[in-house]
């Protein structure tokens, strides 16, 4: 028998949970459907920051000491195997596991309402019919539809034929290790410029192991696996012998309108991650909240109001941030920039503070922009012509 929701999420990744949990809050009737059943994994470092605390605690109102597992404020900086930078006393920066922090909001979404339907992806949708076929066979109907359903989202394919372009994405590897693998105390984040084209390595401290990581994009970077295993022979002088996972990763190339008549797209499967932090997170709740408001708006104003409208007044308050983040891009990734990074990233104790300020979203990407260009650039210009 075909079911009817009023809203129907497809995804159960923060985005979704966000979404869910905003609409069952304000008493729509809303389901989530996931390919998965929860608590699953999904590839990620972990990384929780500040911007993703405040959003968290706006959105679902919960304890926030449930949502990660380890704790720390500080961070070093390497280029290859040279630390560069050491930066003690930023702001907090919190360490989860995804199968855990998902459940947990997922969990909360369905306390709230949601109806879930697991373990049985969508497998193809009919958006003139408003209908979505799910791979057990069950169809279901919407009003409203919001594809949560990260990077190679079914839903932005529906609307516009692929799920992301393989020239402007980013791809990830990462790999899981014991903490007494590692040659040296690891308590602080780490992250290495240098070790991939338009990319960067991390380190990242939980509770009890590491989680190593490459990211760069997809089209500069053919060998990245190569580039992968060097990096992990730089740190632990061998190849640890776990499976590498790899993900793919929006860089910046949001979608611009993101969503179709009564079709919304949310977190990664908007191409909503930062090119240049790789945060996802934060986004992917704040997108999930915006769609939902924007549904509730709708339907309780003007009904014939359109939807994808709504949403992007709300949404652009991330891409605003995004686009400046696109054009910094270019000035931190290429080559030439390497080099001026790791002349000028040691000398100064400001860039690395302004650097983590941006992380925790106390300043914004266009106050960065401002300290980078006015200062970092000057003052390499003045050593590179030798003026100063
Ligand atoms: C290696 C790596 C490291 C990262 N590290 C960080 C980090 O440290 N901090 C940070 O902020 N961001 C990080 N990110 C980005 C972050 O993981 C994403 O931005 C975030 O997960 C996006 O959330 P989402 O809800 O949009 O999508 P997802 O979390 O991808 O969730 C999508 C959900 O949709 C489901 N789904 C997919 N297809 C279907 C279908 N056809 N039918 C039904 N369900 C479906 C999936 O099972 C999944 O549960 C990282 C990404 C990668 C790849």
């Amino acid at each position: 028998m075909k079911k009817h929701h009023s809203v129907m999420v497809v995804g159960g990744g923060p985005s979704g949970s966000a979404a869910a949990f905003t609409l069952a809050k304000h008493g729509v009737d809303v389901c989530v459907v996931d390919k998965a059943t929860f608590p699953r994994n999904k590839l990620c470092a972990g990384l929780l920051t500040i911007r993703s605390k405040h959003l968290f605690a706006e959105i679902f109102d919960a304890p926030w000491d449930l949502a990660f597992e380890y704790e720390a404020n500080g961070v070093r900086f390497f280029h290859k195997n040279k630390l560069l930078k050491s930066v003690e006393d930023c702001s907090e920066m919190f360490f989860t596991y995804r199968v855990d922090f998902d459940n947990y909001l997922l969990t909360m979404a369905e306390s709230k309402g949601a109806h879930l339907y697991q373990g049985s992806g969508v497998d193809s949708i009919d958006l003139n019919n408003k209908v979505c076929h799910l791979r057990s066979g069950e169809e279901i109907s919407y009003d409203y539809l919001i594809g949560a359903d990260g990077v190679n989202s079914i839903v932005a394919k529906s609307i516009y034929g692929k799920s992301f372009d393989k020239e402007t994405i980013a791809f990830a590897l990462e790999i899981e290790v014991d903490k007494n693998l590692s040659r040296r105390e690891v308590k602080v984040p780490e992250l290495y410029f240098g070790v991939a084209n338009w990319g960067y390595g991390w380190v990242f401290p939980k509770k009890h192991a590491l989680t190593v990581g490459i990211i760069g994009l997809h089209a500069k970077n053919p060998h990245l696996k190569k580039q992968f295993s060097d990096f992990l022979i730089d740190l632990f002088g061998d190849v640890p012998d776990v499976k590498f996972n790899g993900h793919y990763i929006p860089f910046g190339d949001y979608r611009k309108t993101p969503g179709v008549d009564s079709a919304l797209l949310v977190g990664d499967a908007a191409g909503l991650v930062d090119p240049i932090t790789g945060e996802g997170i934060a986004y992917a709740m704040q997108s999930g909240y915006f769609a939902a408001l924007a549904i509730v708006e709708s339907v309780s104003t003007d009904q014939s109001k359109n939807v994808v409208d709504v949403y992007m007044k709300k949404h652009s308050e991330i891409t605003s941030s995004l686009d400046y983040a696109n054009r910094l891009k270019y000035l931190i990734f290429p080559k030439l920039s390497e080099y001026l990074f790791v002349k000028t990233f040691p000398a100064t104790t400001q860039l690395p503070l302004k650097h983590m300020e941006l992380i925790a979203g106390k300043i914004t990407y266009k106050e960065y922009s401002r300290y980078v260009l006015g200062k970092v650039i000057s003052g390499f210009f003045k050593r590179l012509l030798f003026l100063k």
